[in-house]
């Protein structure tokens, strides 16, 4: 059963493995935007952001099937599918400066080489971070991740290259309300010029040689602080900023880019910003483990000058193959425009729900990237993070799993595979609106 299940997994994890719910049920197969539980009952998956094209897709099956039957080895070796994956990613980058592709197995790793490449070819160790970000748990990765609930580790053991500024939360921010980026600039620049200044005495260094910074890094949406859409034009000015101190751009586009946002393939063009180093993961192997860096070839280059890279799986020919799958189907069955639909549909019919419902403060993202904040009050927005939890809980009874997210736990996250039909987005919006109205 279920609950002998978490038993087993309580033994051998200890407490080490996060999961969802109290009493989770035990999932056999998954199918499109459904998984199907041991006991029969299918489950709409609200949540699950990796299976973007759809869990179990058959034509990812049968590439990732007949290529390991056929040939695996590591990219040392010259086979087809290694180019062939890394020229679709060129295309479809953001700009044509973004020419060169480094394939790796995970999130972590692509914001692991990111800063690696930043630091490497400016020469400087600085990183900047927006605060309660979420970036990986590796140990890089790791120090720019300063949510204070994935992780208050590694904000007490902050190593002396990371820079942490506020993040520009329109709602519950410094500039609570304020559309447009210009407060929040002048709040990035004077948080960071002071930060700076406090860190070069500290090293007893000149402050302007402390100015300078290796790179910036966020994601183009604030996904862990709710899906939150960062005001208009704040990345171009943090960027021109960052360039200025002779820093490199990074865009961690591993949960929002691959066509979740429908208007967009990138986050990043959604704010009109050009980054130098795109990191990018989850979609692109719907599940099989890949992950990847775009960026331009001189910082490329500074790995072969300085370093060495190499991954043992990463961009092996069973990857690349399943990366192309993806690709394939995304393309062939209008994912894209598909979350485009949907995600409109479910903002439409989310606002209509926050029209009814005081608990819901508001709707953040864009896309099949979603957040549903949920507040007490909506004056003082205090978070409702234990009706979160509730809500969720019951909403799985009702055969809907969505999780609560951000910092404060009282977002509903929202980012369901990108095949999501306008009949499950109405299903989901059905159910929430009777907890709403039934309690929970
Ligand atoms: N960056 C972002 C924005 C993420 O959401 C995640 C995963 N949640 C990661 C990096 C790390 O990716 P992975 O879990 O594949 O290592």
């Amino acid at each position: 059963s279920a609950e002998r299940e978490a038993d087993r997994r309580e033994r051998v994890f200890a407490a080490a493995q996060e999961r969802y719910y109290e009493n989770p049920p035990q999932i056999e197969r998954g199918w499109q935007q459904f998984l199907v539980a041991t006991d029969g009952r299918c489950h709409l998956d609200m949540v699950n952001n990796v299976s973007a094209i759809g869990h179990s897709h058959p034509r990812l099956s049968r590439a990732i099937f007949d290529q390991m039957q056929l040939l695996n080895t590591n990219s040392r070796f010259l086979y087809r599918a290694l180019a062939d994956l890394s020229e679709r990613l060129v295309a479809l980058a953001p700009d044509p400066s973004l020419d060169t592709v480094l394939l790796v197995n995970s999130g972590s790793e692509a914001v692991d080489l990111a800063l690696r490449l930043a630091q490497m070819h400016t020469g400087r160790r600085t990183v900047v971070a927006l605060r309660e970000a979420y970036h990986g748990w590796t140990m890089a990765s790791d120090a720019v991740t300063t949510s204070a609930y994935d992780n208050p580790f590694a904000l007490a053991n902050r190593p002396d290259w990371v820079t942490v500024v506020d993040a520009p939360n329109s709602y519950r921010g410094r500039h609570r309300g304020a559309q447009a980026g210009a407060e929040y600039l002048v709040d990035f620049t004077q948080q960071l010029n002071a930060l700076q200044e406090t860190d070069a005495a500290q090293r007893g260094e000149l402050p302007d040689d402390a100015q300078g910074v290796a790179a910036f890094i966020c994601e183009p949406i604030l996904g862990n602080a709710g899906g939150v859409v960062l005001p208009v034009g704040y990345l171009a000015g943090v960027y021109a900023d960052i360039r200025a101190r002779g820093g490199l751009c990074i865009a961690d586009e591993v949960q929002v880019g691959y066509g979740r946002l429908g208007e967009h393939f990138w986050g990043v063009q959604q704010q009109g910003v050009v980054p130098d180093i795109i990191s990018v993961a989850k979609a692109m192997g719907n599940g099989y483990p890949l992950g990847a860096v775009i960026t331009r070839r001189e910082i490329a280059e500074s790995l072969a000058r300085e370093g060495n890279f190499f991954s043992s799986a990463g961009g092996s020919p069973v990857g690349s193959v399943a990366g192309l799958a993806v690709l394939d189907v995304m393309r062939d069955e209008g994912l894209q425009e598909n979350a485009r639909l949907v995600g409109g549909h479910l903002v439409q019919r989310l606002t209509e729900l926050a029209a009814k419902h005081p608990l819901i403060g508001a709707v953040h993202g864009l896309g099949l990237y979603l957040g549903v904040e949920l507040v007490r009050d909506r004056v003082t927005l205090e978070p409702a993070a234990a009706e979160t939890a509730a809500i969720c809980e019951r909403m799985r009874e009702l055969g809907v799993v969505v999780q609560p997210t951000s910092e404060r736990q009282n977002v509903l996250k929202v980012k369901p595979p990108l095949c999501l039909t306008i009949e499950s987005a109405d299903f989901f919006i059905d159910m929430l609106d009777e907890v709403l109205t039934r309690g929970w």
